[in-house]
Protein backbone atom coordinates (compact mmCIF):
# COMPACT_ATOMS: atom_id res chain seq x y z
CA UNK A 1 0.00 0.00 0.00
CA UNK A 2 0.94 3.79 -0.43
CA UNK A 3 1.84 5.36 2.52
CA UNK A 4 3.49 8.66 3.90
CA UNK A 5 6.92 7.63 6.12
CA UNK A 6 9.40 9.45 8.04
CA UNK A 7 11.80 7.60 6.42
CA UNK A 8 14.78 9.97 7.20
CA UNK A 9 15.91 12.66 10.14
CA UNK A 10 15.57 15.67 8.25
CA UNK A 11 12.92 17.57 7.05
CA UNK A 12 9.77 16.22 5.09
CA UNK A 13 8.05 13.02 4.34
CA UNK A 14 7.98 10.46 1.91
CA UNK A 15 5.41 8.25 0.23
CA UNK A 16 6.51 4.74 -0.11
CA UNK A 17 4.66 1.08 -0.87
CA UNK A 18 4.63 -0.53 2.52
CA UNK A 19 2.90 -4.05 3.32
CA UNK A 20 -0.47 -3.84 4.39
CA UNK A 21 -0.96 -3.99 8.60
CA UNK A 22 -1.51 -7.09 9.91
CA UNK A 23 -4.45 -7.12 12.36
CA UNK A 24 -5.07 -8.94 15.64
CA UNK A 25 -8.01 -11.04 17.35
CA UNK A 26 -9.39 -7.32 18.19
CA UNK A 27 -7.98 -5.33 15.87
CA UNK A 28 -10.20 -3.53 12.47
CA UNK A 29 -8.85 -2.79 8.98
CA UNK A 30 -9.83 0.19 7.51
CA UNK A 31 -9.21 1.39 4.19
CA UNK A 32 -8.35 4.97 4.41
CA UNK A 33 -10.60 7.64 2.71
CA UNK A 34 -9.96 11.33 3.53
CA UNK A 35 -7.00 12.13 5.96
CA UNK A 36 -6.60 15.83 7.31
CA UNK A 37 -3.18 17.40 8.13
CA UNK A 38 -2.14 18.12 11.86
CA UNK A 39 -0.09 21.24 13.29
CA UNK A 40 1.57 17.47 14.82
CA UNK A 41 1.97 16.24 11.10
CA UNK A 42 4.02 20.01 9.79
CA UNK A 43 6.06 19.36 13.29
CA UNK A 44 6.79 16.08 12.70
CA UNK A 45 7.30 16.71 8.39
CA UNK A 46 10.08 19.84 10.19
CA UNK A 47 11.94 17.13 12.29
CA UNK A 48 12.17 20.22 15.41
CA UNK A 49 13.05 18.70 18.65
CA UNK A 50 9.82 17.31 19.83
CA UNK A 51 9.33 15.11 16.50
CA UNK A 52 13.15 14.15 16.65
CA UNK A 53 12.66 13.50 20.29
CA UNK A 54 9.28 11.50 19.75
CA UNK A 55 8.82 9.86 16.34
CA UNK A 56 10.86 6.78 15.31
CA UNK A 57 12.39 6.78 11.88
CA UNK A 58 10.42 4.85 9.51
CA UNK A 59 7.00 5.23 11.18
CA UNK A 60 3.86 5.88 9.09
CA UNK A 61 2.56 9.14 9.85
CA UNK A 62 -1.04 10.90 10.21
CA UNK A 63 -3.63 10.74 13.11
CA UNK A 64 -6.90 12.28 11.31
CA UNK A 65 -8.98 9.84 9.35
CA UNK A 66 -11.80 8.76 8.02
CA UNK A 67 -12.67 5.57 5.99
CA UNK A 68 -14.37 2.21 5.68
CA UNK A 69 -13.95 -0.87 8.07
CA UNK A 70 -12.87 -3.86 5.57
CA UNK A 71 -11.62 -6.59 7.98
CA UNK A 72 -12.39 -7.47 11.34
CA UNK A 73 -10.45 -9.47 13.98
CA UNK A 74 -12.08 -12.80 15.04
CA UNK A 75 -13.06 -11.30 18.79
CA UNK A 76 -14.31 -7.70 17.53
CA UNK A 77 -18.34 -7.41 17.97
CA UNK A 78 -20.71 -4.71 17.01
CA UNK A 79 -19.21 -3.51 14.04
CA UNK A 80 -19.41 -4.54 10.39
CA UNK A 81 -17.64 -4.98 7.38
CA UNK A 82 -18.08 -1.53 5.18
CA UNK A 83 -19.25 0.22 8.51
CA UNK A 84 -17.71 3.70 7.65
CA UNK A 85 -16.06 5.27 10.36
CA UNK A 86 -13.30 7.61 12.24
CA UNK A 87 -11.50 6.68 15.39
CA UNK A 88 -9.68 7.89 18.45
CA UNK A 89 -5.80 8.26 17.67
CA UNK A 90 -4.84 7.41 21.28
CA UNK A 91 -4.44 4.16 21.87
CA UNK A 92 -4.51 4.25 25.98
CA UNK A 93 -3.53 1.35 28.29
CA UNK A 94 -5.98 -0.39 30.19
CA UNK A 95 -3.89 -0.56 33.34
CA UNK A 96 -3.75 2.26 34.89
CA UNK A 97 -5.90 4.15 37.53
CA UNK A 98 -7.70 6.55 35.25
CA UNK A 99 -8.21 3.64 32.56
CA UNK A 100 -10.02 1.43 35.24
CA UNK A 101 -11.92 4.37 36.41
CA UNK A 102 -13.02 4.74 32.61
CA UNK A 103 -10.91 8.13 32.46
CA UNK A 104 -9.64 6.46 28.96
CA UNK A 105 -8.33 9.77 27.97
CA UNK A 106 -5.89 10.30 31.47
CA UNK A 107 -4.15 6.93 30.68
CA UNK A 108 -0.46 7.56 31.31
CA UNK A 109 0.26 5.13 29.06
CA UNK A 110 -1.19 6.35 26.21
CA UNK A 111 0.24 6.04 22.60
CA UNK A 112 -0.52 7.79 19.58
CA UNK A 113 -1.08 6.51 15.76
CA UNK A 114 1.17 8.74 13.33
CA UNK A 115 3.14 9.66 16.53
CA UNK A 116 4.35 6.58 18.29
CA UNK A 117 2.36 3.74 16.23
CA UNK A 118 2.07 3.15 12.42
CA UNK A 119 -0.60 5.87 11.33
CA UNK A 120 -3.74 7.03 8.75
CA UNK A 121 -1.63 9.01 5.59
CA UNK A 122 -1.91 5.08 4.52
CA UNK A 123 -4.36 3.55 1.95
CA UNK A 124 -4.97 1.20 5.10
CA UNK A 125 -5.21 1.71 8.98
CA UNK A 126 -4.71 -0.57 11.54
CA UNK A 127 -6.63 0.07 14.90
CA UNK A 128 -8.36 -1.40 17.97
CA UNK A 129 -11.73 -2.20 17.41
CA UNK A 130 -11.76 -0.29 20.86
CA UNK A 131 -11.34 3.12 19.01
CA UNK A 132 -13.18 3.13 16.01
CA UNK A 133 -16.44 5.52 15.86
CA UNK A 134 -18.58 4.44 13.40
CA UNK A 135 -20.10 7.62 11.49
CA UNK A 136 -23.58 8.30 10.69
CA UNK A 137 -24.91 9.19 7.29
CA UNK A 138 -25.13 12.75 8.23
CA UNK A 139 -20.79 12.80 8.56
CA UNK A 140 -19.20 12.60 5.34
CA UNK A 141 -15.44 11.47 4.94
CA UNK A 142 -14.18 15.15 4.72
CA UNK A 143 -15.87 15.91 8.61
CA UNK A 144 -15.08 12.48 9.39
CA UNK A 145 -11.32 13.40 8.55
CA UNK A 146 -11.36 16.36 11.07
CA UNK A 147 -13.31 14.53 13.98
CA UNK A 148 -9.67 14.23 15.69
CA UNK A 149 -9.08 18.10 15.85
CA UNK A 150 -12.83 19.05 15.86
CA UNK A 151 -12.60 16.97 19.28
CA UNK A 152 -10.00 19.23 20.51
CA UNK A 153 -12.19 21.96 19.78
CA UNK A 154 -15.38 20.36 21.26
CA UNK A 155 -13.27 19.05 24.25
CA UNK A 156 -11.89 22.32 24.76
CA UNK A 157 -15.16 24.23 24.35
CA UNK A 158 -17.63 22.29 26.40
CA UNK A 159 -14.66 22.10 29.50
CA UNK A 160 -16.94 25.13 31.23
CA UNK A 161 -20.77 25.54 31.04
CA UNK A 162 -20.94 28.43 27.87
CA UNK A 163 -24.51 29.34 27.96
CA UNK A 164 -25.46 33.06 28.16
CA UNK A 165 -20.98 34.12 28.81
CA UNK A 166 -18.56 36.08 26.75
CA UNK A 167 -16.04 33.75 25.54
CA UNK A 168 -11.96 35.21 24.83
CA UNK A 169 -10.39 32.41 22.02
CA UNK A 170 -6.96 33.29 21.59
CA UNK A 171 -5.32 31.73 18.85
CA UNK A 172 -7.19 31.68 15.16
CA UNK A 173 -6.24 28.54 14.10
CA UNK A 174 -8.19 25.49 12.61
CA UNK A 175 -9.11 24.47 16.34
CA UNK A 176 -9.57 27.80 18.13
CA UNK A 177 -12.15 28.62 14.89
CA UNK A 178 -14.08 25.40 15.34
CA UNK A 179 -13.87 26.23 19.09
CA UNK A 180 -15.65 29.11 18.55
CA UNK A 181 -18.70 27.65 16.33
CA UNK A 182 -19.13 25.24 18.71
CA UNK A 183 -18.98 27.81 21.58
CA UNK A 184 -21.68 29.67 19.75
CA UNK A 185 -23.71 26.39 19.02
CA UNK A 186 -24.03 26.15 22.69
CA UNK A 187 -25.32 29.47 23.48
CA UNK A 188 -22.27 31.36 24.25
CA UNK A 189 -23.40 35.08 23.90
CA UNK A 190 -20.29 37.02 22.76
CA UNK A 191 -17.32 34.74 21.14
CA UNK A 192 -14.51 37.02 20.51
CA UNK A 193 -11.33 35.63 18.67
CA UNK A 194 -7.99 36.86 18.98
CA UNK A 195 -4.63 36.72 16.15
CA UNK A 196 -2.46 38.65 14.69
CA UNK A 197 -2.60 37.17 11.14
CA UNK A 198 -5.44 38.75 8.93
CA UNK A 199 -5.91 35.69 7.03
CA UNK A 200 -6.81 33.45 9.90
CA UNK A 201 -9.01 35.81 11.13
CA UNK A 202 -11.46 36.03 8.33
CA UNK A 203 -11.43 32.20 7.68
CA UNK A 204 -13.03 32.60 11.85
CA UNK A 205 -15.54 35.14 10.42
CA UNK A 206 -16.43 32.94 7.55
CA UNK A 207 -16.64 29.66 9.53
CA UNK A 208 -18.70 30.85 12.57
CA UNK A 209 -20.61 33.86 13.89
CA UNK A 210 -17.66 35.56 16.11
CA UNK A 211 -16.24 38.73 16.76
CA UNK A 212 -12.80 38.55 14.79
CA UNK A 213 -9.52 41.25 16.90
CA UNK A 214 -6.54 41.32 15.35
CA UNK A 215 -4.26 42.27 18.45
CA UNK A 216 -1.67 43.35 16.55
CA UNK A 217 -4.34 46.60 15.77
CA UNK A 218 -7.03 46.90 17.46
CA UNK A 219 -7.17 47.19 21.54
CA UNK A 220 -9.00 44.48 22.88
CA UNK A 221 -10.26 46.76 25.69
CA UNK A 222 -12.38 48.89 23.30
CA UNK A 223 -13.74 45.75 21.72
CA UNK A 224 -14.91 44.73 25.54
CA UNK A 225 -16.78 48.28 25.88
CA UNK A 226 -18.25 47.61 22.53
CA UNK A 227 -19.74 44.37 23.65
CA UNK A 228 -20.99 46.12 26.67
CA UNK A 229 -18.87 43.97 28.70
CA UNK A 230 -19.50 44.75 32.47
CA UNK A 231 -16.42 43.17 33.68
CA UNK A 232 -14.70 41.42 31.08
CA UNK A 233 -14.76 37.81 29.41
CA UNK A 234 -16.23 34.85 31.95
CA UNK A 235 -14.71 32.26 29.84
CA UNK A 236 -10.83 31.97 28.28
CA UNK A 237 -9.71 29.38 25.49
CA UNK A 238 -6.02 29.37 25.10
CA UNK A 239 -5.24 27.96 21.57
CA UNK A 240 -2.25 29.77 20.31
CA UNK A 241 0.75 28.62 22.97
CA UNK A 242 2.12 32.26 22.80
CA UNK A 243 2.55 34.17 26.11
CA UNK A 244 1.13 37.43 25.66
CA UNK A 245 -2.02 35.43 24.76
CA UNK A 246 -2.19 34.01 27.74
CA UNK A 247 -1.36 37.83 29.74
CA UNK A 248 -4.17 39.41 27.37
CA UNK A 249 -6.40 36.44 28.67
CA UNK A 250 -5.89 36.73 32.24
CA UNK A 251 -5.97 40.16 32.07
CA UNK A 252 -9.05 40.66 30.32
CA UNK A 253 -11.21 38.08 32.47
CA UNK A 254 -13.63 38.53 34.94
CA UNK A 255 -12.96 37.98 38.74
CA UNK A 256 -13.44 34.02 38.93
CA UNK A 257 -12.73 33.51 35.45
CA UNK A 258 -12.01 30.39 33.63
CA UNK A 259 -9.36 29.18 31.21
CA UNK A 260 -9.50 26.26 29.32
CA UNK A 261 -6.05 25.62 27.62
CA UNK A 262 -5.13 23.56 24.77
CA UNK A 263 -2.33 25.60 23.09
CA UNK A 264 1.59 24.58 24.34
CA UNK A 265 3.89 27.50 25.27
CA UNK A 266 7.31 26.81 23.85
CA UNK A 267 9.41 25.42 26.86
CA UNK A 268 8.58 27.27 30.08
CA UNK A 269 7.32 30.48 29.90
CA UNK A 270 6.94 33.10 32.76
CA UNK A 271 3.39 33.03 34.40
CA UNK A 272 2.38 36.22 36.63
CA UNK A 273 0.23 33.86 39.23
CA UNK A 274 -0.18 36.83 41.52
CA UNK A 275 -2.64 37.97 39.01
CA UNK A 276 -4.14 34.27 39.05
CA UNK A 277 -4.82 34.47 42.61
CA UNK A 278 -6.04 37.51 43.08
CA UNK A 279 -8.44 37.19 40.20
CA UNK A 280 -9.32 33.84 41.51
CA UNK A 281 -8.99 32.36 38.15
CA UNK A 282 -9.59 28.65 37.36
CA UNK A 283 -6.84 26.95 35.15
CA UNK A 284 -7.78 23.59 33.23
CA UNK A 285 -5.22 21.59 30.60
CA UNK A 286 -6.92 20.31 28.30
CA UNK A 287 -5.31 16.76 26.32
CA UNK A 288 -7.01 15.42 23.43
CA UNK A 289 -10.45 14.27 23.67
CA UNK A 290 -12.84 12.45 26.31
CA UNK A 291 -13.00 9.13 25.24
CA UNK A 292 -15.85 8.45 24.11
CA UNK A 293 -17.84 11.48 25.83
CA UNK A 294 -16.34 14.35 22.90
CA UNK A 295 -17.08 12.23 19.97
CA UNK A 296 -20.53 11.39 21.43
CA UNK A 297 -21.05 15.21 21.80
CA UNK A 298 -19.74 15.84 18.68
CA UNK A 299 -21.37 13.82 16.28
CA UNK A 300 -24.79 15.21 17.97
CA UNK A 301 -23.80 18.79 17.65
CA UNK A 302 -22.91 17.89 13.94
CA UNK A 303 -25.98 16.01 13.27
CA UNK A 304 -28.02 19.11 15.01
CA UNK A 305 -26.79 22.01 12.66
CA UNK A 306 -23.01 22.49 14.19
CA UNK A 307 -21.58 23.32 10.79
CA UNK A 308 -17.54 23.56 10.38
CA UNK A 309 -17.22 22.37 6.97
CA UNK A 310 -15.48 25.94 5.91
CA UNK A 311 -13.11 25.41 8.55
CA UNK A 312 -11.90 22.79 5.53
CA UNK A 313 -10.29 25.70 2.81
CA UNK A 314 -7.85 22.93 0.54
CA UNK A 315 -8.07 19.43 -0.82
CA UNK A 316 -5.56 17.63 -2.64
CA UNK A 317 -4.99 14.18 -3.74
CA UNK A 318 -2.80 11.83 -1.76
CA UNK A 319 -0.20 12.18 -4.34
CA UNK A 320 0.08 15.67 -4.04
CA UNK A 321 0.39 15.75 -0.34
CA UNK A 322 3.55 17.66 -0.84
CA UNK A 323 1.41 20.48 -1.79
CA UNK A 324 -0.80 19.96 1.54
CA UNK A 325 1.66 20.31 3.52
CA UNK A 326 3.21 23.70 1.71
CA UNK A 327 -0.02 25.20 2.22
CA UNK A 328 -0.34 24.54 5.79
CA UNK A 329 3.24 25.29 6.68
CA UNK A 330 2.46 28.89 4.90
CA UNK A 331 0.24 29.72 7.61
CA UNK A 332 -2.51 30.82 5.21
CA UNK A 333 -4.98 28.08 5.09
CA UNK A 334 -7.90 26.59 7.30
CA UNK A 335 -8.07 22.66 7.63
CA UNK A 336 -6.08 20.77 4.90
CA UNK A 337 -7.87 17.14 3.54
CA UNK A 338 -5.83 14.36 1.80
CA UNK A 339 -7.82 12.28 -0.71
CA UNK A 340 -6.72 8.12 -0.73
CA UNK A 341 -9.49 6.94 -2.99
ZN1 LIG B 1 -4.41 16.36 14.89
Amino acid sequence: MKALVKSAAEVGLWAEDRPLPQIGPEDVLIRVKKTGICGTDIHIWNWDEWAARTVPVGLVTGHEFAGEIVEKGALVQGLEIGQRCSGEGHLIGKLSRQSRAGRFHLDPATRGIGVNEPGAFAEYLRLPAFNVVPLPDAIDDDIGAILDPLGNAVHTALSFDLVGEDVLITGAGPIGIMAAAVARHVGARHVVITDVNPARLELAAQVADVTPVNVAKEDLREVQSRLKMAQGFDIGMEMSGNQQALDQMIDSLVMGGKIAMLGIPPGKSPVDWSRIVFKAITIKGVYGREIFETWYKMIAMLENGLDVRRVITHRFKAADFVQGFEVMRSGLSGKVVLDWT
